[in-house]
């Protein structure tokens, strides 16, 4: 079995593969991840109904995926913004399996 959690990206299916180091797999679409960046400026718009559609529906085309430290992994999206920190505890609640054991 792998030593670490491990990303990758599926630019044709627009999903984010997750391999778990206890071997089992995960898959989470990019609108997903975006949707629920965990970032300040995104918490906004996560934030009050914005019935005016004043705000841009954010960018869910992802450039690259990089690696922070061994507890997270941070996304680049085709718009710039990279300011959302996902660890993998936040990427197993968005795939919808429960927390690792620690
Ligand atoms: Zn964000």
């Amino acid at each position: 079995m792998p030593k670490s959690n491990s990303v990758t990206k599926d630019d044709d299916r627009q999903m984010l593969l997750v391999k778990w180091k206890d071997g089992t797999t995960s898959e989470i679409a990019w609108k997903t991840l975006r949707d629920n960046c965990p970032c300040a400026e995104c918490a906004e718009l996560h934030g009050p109904a914005d019935p005016l559609r004043l705000k841009l529906a954010p960018n869910t085309s992802l450039i690259e995926i990089n690696y922070v430290g061994n507890y997270a992994v941070q996304p680049r999206w085709a718009d710039g913004h990279s300011a959302g920190l996902f660890t993998w505890n936040y990427l197993r609640d968005l795939a919808g399996i429960m927390p690792a054991p620690q």
